[in-house]
């Protein structure tokens, strides 16, 4: 059951609400205090990635859904929204999964062009 799963900030904020998945139940933080993985400093924030990487088994799962839920979306009143991004999942804080993001959505658009 992953009803204690730690979901991103972000899914918090979203208008739909999540579906537990079930590699949730296998997360390592399952049964963490969550404050853990919204740190405030340098030093907890890196304690929290660090504890990702090495004792959780679905760390890149973690990691797609994170980025999968911190897309912008189109609410059904037809809006763009932007969700939130904050918080340590899937071994990497959100400056980090920003910066991912942007490397794939270039890459996408450069194989875009070379398609077209
Ligand atoms: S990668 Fe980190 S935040 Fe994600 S489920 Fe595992 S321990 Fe929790």
């Amino acid at each position: 059951m992953a009803a204690n799963i730690l979901v991103p900030q972000s899914v918090r904020t979203m208008e739909s609400p999540v579906t537990p998945e079930e590699w949730m139940d296998d997360g390592a933080c399952l049964n963490k205090d969550p404050d853990q993985w919204f740190p405030d400093t340098r030093e907890e924030i890196a304690e929290a990635k660090e504890f990702c990487k090495t004792h959780c088994k679905v760390r890149f799962k973690c990691l797609a859904f994170a980025m999968l839920k911190e897309k912008p979306y189109i609410s059904e009143s037809g809006k763009q929204v932007s969700n939130l991004r904050f918080g340590v999942f899937g071994g990497l804080d959100s400056k980090e999964r920003k910066a991912l993001q942007e490397e794939i959505d270039k890459k996408a658009e450069a194989e875009k062009e070379m398609t077209a």
